[in-house]
């Protein structure tokens, strides 16, 4: 499909049968596949062969949707994961061992910042956290001799700022590390950090692809740009033979595009099996089929409630990078001229008090933890998420306890806009 635009790869893209096969893609609920003979299956185990033996390795509806979104990012290879988390760790466990560093912009999912800084310290991999906006400067006084990767998320959530992902590529490959790039908020349809200098992109597959709040999952795309062999000391578990697989070495076997997907599958999913399962492969891929479609209008919304609140005298700060004015709109018009996404957080007058009966009144958008999804949600992250802190940790944390995150959902927005003009004229 590579000719032809992202519209249409969102479509078609990924499973395309032959002949009188199904229209749809087939659900291959099998944990398991036959073989006639022994030595069929051992090619398989060796990785002389490709084909399929085990689910948690591999499984061909996960197999045909994870191409679909390697297509949508222009990578070489892709594979799906459980949840976003896994696809996260996994990205950064395929290069990183005890004694590694990792720089991380300090601006990443909360789930994603705990993984780093807390579960892989313990795991003896240690990290330095850079602000998003760090000037080149910056960025390389991060790096350390045992630097092994650097990951960032192109709108981060909640905060959303937007990485400048040239800057931090052009760092990056100064130190013979790759970037990692979780682009879940604009995914591939607003913007495809590949094409910006990211080496690796990841994706929580529960937000806006599903889209649907129905399946939680992950993905990980590989550019196939890294060189890992030009930096063979580096990157030794892709660059030297595995002896849990017979002696292979990745790089030179699968290639410079197929080899960080091979490891990652072979070594990663075969001993901590965070694999999807098939039916939530189907649902993602029919999600998928509309994403396009969903994107331009989640964009759309959330630019005209972005509008609305920032007139509104008793919301005293609007964030939404692609609104005139925000810190970000430069960044966010250079790397998505198209929109980005329908996540808009804003600042209610009153503090925690007002946020909490604002979003009570409102009667379309529900209080979810969720983001990215068709139904337009909300968070206090003062009342909820964030509770055991005071109002002035709060603060220091960048999210007053008046704060709201929004995800504009796919509804009328003429109607979200009567919903929160209801909801902030009864205060
Ligand atoms: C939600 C999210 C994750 C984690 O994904 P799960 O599917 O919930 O495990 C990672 N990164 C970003 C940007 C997210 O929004």
């Amino acid at each position: 499909m590579g000719n032809y635009r992202i519209n249409t790869k969102c479509v078609q893209s990924g499973y395309r049968p032959g002949n009188g096969e199904p229209r749809q893609i087939p659900i291959i609920q099998s944990t398991t596949f036959k073989y006639d003979t022994s030595e069929a299956m051992g090619k398989l185990f060796d990785l002389e062969e490709n084909g399929y033996f085990y689910s948690r390795l591999q499984n061909p509806t996960n197999d045909l949707v994870a191409a679909k979104i390697a297509e949508l990012e222009g990578g070489t290879a892709g594979m799906l994961t459980s949840s976003g988390q896994a696809a996260n760790f996994f990205a950064l466990f395929n290069i990183c061992e005890a004694g590694s560093h990792i720089v991380a912009s300090s601006a990443i999912y909360g789930g994603t910042f705990n993984l780093i800084a807390v579960t892989m310290k313990k795991m003896g991999i240690d990290v330095t956290f850079v602000s998003p906006d760090a000037t080149e400067d910056e960025l390389n006084a991060a790096f350390k001799d045992n630097t092994r990767a650097v990951f960032g998320e192109s709108i981060a959530n909640p905060a959303l700022t937007v990485l400048d992902i040239e800057r931090f590529a052009k760092a990056a490959h100064a130190h013979n590390v790759p970037l990692i790039v979780d682009n879940t908020f604009p995914t591939p349809v607003h913007l495809r950090p590949i094409e910006w200098g990211a080496d690796i992109v990841t994706h929580s597959t529960t937000k806006y692809m599903d889209g649907h709040g129905s399946a939680v999952g992950g993905a990980l795309v590989d550019s196939g740009n890294f060189d890992w062999m030009a930096h063979k000391d580096m990157y030794k578990g892709l660059t030297t033979p595995d002896d849990s697989y017979h002696g292979i070495t990745y790089a030179e076997k699968f290639g410079q595009g197929g080899a960080f997907i091979t490891k990652c599958t072979a070594q990663l999913m075969r001993d901590l099996g965070c694999a999807q399962s098939p039916q939530s492969a189907f649902l993602l891929n029919l999600g998928l089929e509309s994403l396009h479609v969903r994107m331009k209008r989640h964009a759309e919304n959330g630019l005209c409630i972005a509008e609305y609140l920032n007139s509104n005298d008793k919301v005293t700060k609007v964030s939404f990078p692609h609104l005139k004015g925000d810190r970000y709109y430069d960044l966010a018009q250079k790397y998505m001229p198209k929109g980005g996404c329908g996540v808009v957080s804003f600042e209610i007058e009153g503090g925690r008090e007002a946020a909490e009966k604002f979003m009570k009144n409102l009667k379309l958008a529900a209080i979810e933890t969720h983001v990215a999804d068709a139904r337009t949600c909300c968070l206090n992250p003062a009342t909820s998420t964030h509770r055991q802190m005071t109002d002035r940790q709060l603060e220091e944390a960048g999210i007053p306890a008046g704060l709201v995150r929004m995800s504009c959902g796919l509804e009328d927005k003429d109607d979200l806009i009567e919903d929160l003009d209801q909801a902030l004229s009864a205060l």
